[in-house]
């Protein structure tokens, strides 16, 4: 039986921290669904379309990769796509604690869901959208952080980095 699974995220935008999760739940699951939370609340830089073009043109065309995005909570869409196995990825220490709380909250809302936590390498430890967000706004270079159709995102989206 193929083994699915749904990763979450806002995505806002895809950094090589994402991909190397990706690229690791691939060797867990058969088939991952890469979900873009639409959350307008939380002000996006990408519109959750232009998110989900990005990672589409990011990860090619690898047929163990759906992209899709949804609004409202997490356990609804699980619910409506059927996998219940939720993959994230965890930097550090700092990310436990919401992980956790996310994960049980989870639970509690869906008791059969089951969230899988892949840590990430020493490569990209550092590295949140957040944070390649700030850089690109000023003018900084995103280069090796996200992939290059994102860096060309950003630079459409911000202006491209300082000479
Ligand atoms: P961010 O926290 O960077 O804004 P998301 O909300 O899109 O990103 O994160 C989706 C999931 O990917 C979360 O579980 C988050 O911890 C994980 N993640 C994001 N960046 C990294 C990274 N550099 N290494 C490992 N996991 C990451």
């Amino acid at each position: 039986m193929a083994r699915y699974a749904i990763y979450p995220g806002s995505f806002d935008p895809l950094t090589n921290g994402h991909v190397a999760i990706i690229q690791r739940g691939l060797k867990l699951f058969d088939r991952l669904v890469v979900a873009v939370a639409n959350n307008p609340q939380k002000k996006p830089l990408f519109t959750a379309e232009e998110r989900k073009a990005l990672i589409a043109e990011a990860i090619g065309n690898d047929p163990r990769v759906e992209v899709d995005s949804f609004d409202g909570l997490l356990v609804d869409y699980v619910r409506r796509k059927g996998i219940h196995t939720v993959l994230r990825g965890l930097r550090a220490v700092s990310d436990f604690e919401y992980e956790f709380q996310l994960a049980n909250m989870n639970r509690k809302l869906l008791p059969d869901l089951e969230s899988v936590f892949v840590m990430t390498g020493e490569d990209y430890f550092f590295v949140t959208a957040q944070l390649v967000r700030e850089v690109a706004t000023f003018g900084g270079d995103v280069t090796g952080l996200v992939p290059p159709n994102v860096a060309a995102g950003l630079a459409r989206k911000v202006g491209g980095p300082k000479p």
